[in-house]
């Protein structure tokens, strides 16, 4: 799924957050996370667990990974529960 977008179009923050995605700020790159969406099936954990981390406050440290690895991890959830905005 393209983390980047929603219905083929290019996704904005406040698309987001009027989605109920709650946002998760870094550098050069913004994560978004909608829990009523994720199914748990952990791809983004396995993808680069020093972003994502279950339980750890923040869950999501966007800087803890390169952008372009944030967006590689993020576009395989298959649900769309993750999305982001490239700066
Ligand atoms: S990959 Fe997506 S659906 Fe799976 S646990 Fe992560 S956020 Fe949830």
């Amino acid at each position: 799924m393209e983390g980047n977008k929603i219905g083929g179009k290019l996704t904005t923050e406040e698309e987001l957050l009027a989605k109920g995605y709650r946002k998760y700020t870094g550098e050069t790159i913004d994560i978004y996370y909608n829990k009523d969406i994720c199914a748990h099936v952990g791809n983004c954990v396995r993808g680069n667990s020093a972003v994502f981390e279950v339980g750890r406050r923040p869950w999501i440290i966007p800087d803890n990974g390169t952008a372009e690895n944030d967006a590689q991890v993020i576009n395989t959830c298959p649900t769309g529960a993750l999305k982001f905005v490239r700066k």
